[in-house]
């Protein structure tokens, strides 16, 4: 049987870390088994569910690359089938009208505490006639759940896992408004959507339990099971906005690639031996529930960076532009003007190697984006106002208009201007620096000045030595 997965998000906020890994491990699941991935928006809670949300929601599953088969399914037009399903139950005499008040609920559960029992539905309609049913009280539906045995998960990550039927009551599966609860709506869709495998939080195995009641009841074979462990932060505490951002689309804002928070999201409770850089393709071929472990994963923002470092390292510098250009802001223009998209092209595999996020590569592609005459800080004024700086420029460029412009004969030319002074290399290289980028620190001088060019460079000094003139 082919495999289907799903992943069932409710658009009520957000989609935040440990939702995208949900994402990300039920796609990885049906496309290592060539089966299908399914997206299927819970949005039966009305008041909670929002536009907004679903539109996050798209946004992040589509920038993370995780494409789904089949349309969109919004659980909110199946609710006919959902009440379809809890009628049927109540025709087969396994499930049952209660008119139970909610003033009498409360009591109920007032009593059981009282009697340090778990606060639970006490079972009062369940074989009373509805003949005997107060008028004006609209009913709502619950499931005949077994009062003896236990119900046993098998799941595929936390093994076996039983529960006293006891400490179960009978749920609700329809309200009184007719509307569908959660536990009837996701065994009806994920019967209907023949899903083999649901894999899923931690925090839904209670769930879990109630769902195969529900199963057992409508005489359905129910999916495999596999809860996967919850994301804490560094500190071991379960991940909160406390640690940091924790929706999807904030880390894009941040200036993260989809291949790091994947390759981040990936290693968070599934590993393959060692490897901490593990490519799409590889994690397709390698991905499944076998090395999903139990204990809680930890998110370490360190490692995010490192990875996202690494893969804008390795990306093409030409891909890596395509990502960096939202990031360019004012005074860049964009669309980039060919003059600026050759020079940054040109500079980008040693702005690369500086960055940890393209928020970062962006601020530092600045000196590259503009034109001489470059705005200078106080600090930088107050370097460039400096004589023997000042003088030092001026001697240097001379040389600058006939040496020839490759990075080899730029670094040869400067080192001996410093040696033939004898003077460290630093104390030349940082108010050109300065002068060149405006900031403290850049690539490398020749790396700079063979980025920004002959014309480019010359403007540059010149303009910073009248600068530096002025404000002496
Ligand atoms: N809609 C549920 C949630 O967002 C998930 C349901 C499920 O995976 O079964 O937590």
């Amino acid at each position: 049987m082919s495999v289907v997965t799903r992943f069932a998000p409710s658009p009520t906020g957000s989609l935040h870390l440990g939702s995208a890994r949900t994402a990300l491990f039920n796609w990885l699941f049906a496309r290592h088994h060539k089966g299908t991935f399914l997206l299927r928006i819970e949005d039966t809670d009305r008041k909670r569910s929002t536009e907004a949300s679903i539109k996050a929601i798209f946004e992040g599953l589509q920038w993370l690359d995780l494409d789904w088969d089949q349309d969109v399914v919004f659980q909110c037009s199946r609710a006919a089938l959902h009440a379809a399903a809890a009628h049927r139950l109540v025709e087969e005499g396994k499930a049952y009208y209660c008119y139970a008040t909610l003033e009498e609920l409360e009591n109920m559960r007032a009593e059981a505490k009282a009697k340090g029992l778990p606060p639970k539905y006490n079972g009062f309609w369940r074989d009373r006639s509805p003949q005997l049913a107060p008028s004006g009280v609209p009913p709502v539906i619950r499931l005949k759940v077994p009062q003896q045995g236990e119900t046993l998960i098998n799941d595929l990550v936390q093994g076996s896992v039983t529960v006293s039927n006891t400490q179960l009551d009978d749920m609700v599966l329809l309200r009184s408004d007719g509307t569908p609860t959660y536990m009837l709506s996701v065994v009806v869709d994920d019967h209907e959507a023949d899903v083999t495998h649901v894999i899923r939080g931690g925090d839904h195995l209670t769930n879990t339990f109630r769902q195969l009641q529900l199963y057992e009841a409508l005489g359905w074979k129910a999916p495999q099971f596999a809860h996967i462990p919850l994301i804490h932060g560094s500190d071991g505490a379960k991940l909160s906005k406390r640690h940091g951002a924790v929706s999807v689309n904030s880390y894009r804002d941040l200036g993260y690639l989809q291949e790091a928070i994947c390759n981040c999201l990936l290693r968070l409770g599934w590993g393959h031996g060692d490897d901490e850089i593990i490519t799409r393709e590889q994690a397709i071929a390698w991905f499944d529930i076998d090395h999903v472990g139990q204990a809680p994963a930890r998110f370490e923002f360190a490692r995010l960076d490192h990875l996202n470092a690494h893969y804008m390292r390795t990306l093409s510098d030409a891909s890596l532009l395509e990502r960096l250009i939202p990031f360019l802001t004012k005074p860049i223009s964009v669309p980039l003007s060919d003059t600026h998209r050759t020079r940054l092209l040109k500079g980008l595999s040693g702005l690369k190697r500086r960055a940890k996020t393209l928020v970062e590569l962006a601020e530092n592609a600045l000196p590259y984006l503009i034109n001489a005459p470059i705005p200078y800080s106080l600090e930088a004024l107050n370097v460039l106002c400096v004589s023997e700086n000042n003088a030092l420029i001026k001697a240097v460029l001379p040389l600058l208009t006939t040496v020839e412009w490759t990075h080899a004969a730029l670094e040869t030319c400067l080192r001996t201007f410093a040696s033939d002074r004898s003077i460290g290399f630093g104390k030349v290289a940082q108010p050109l620096r300065w002068a060149l980028t405006g900031c403290r620190v850049s690539p490398s001088i020749f790396e700079v000045l063979d980025t920004l060019g002959r014309t480019e460079s010359v403007a540059r000094l010149k303009d910073a030595c009248q600068t530096g003139e002025h404000h002496g």
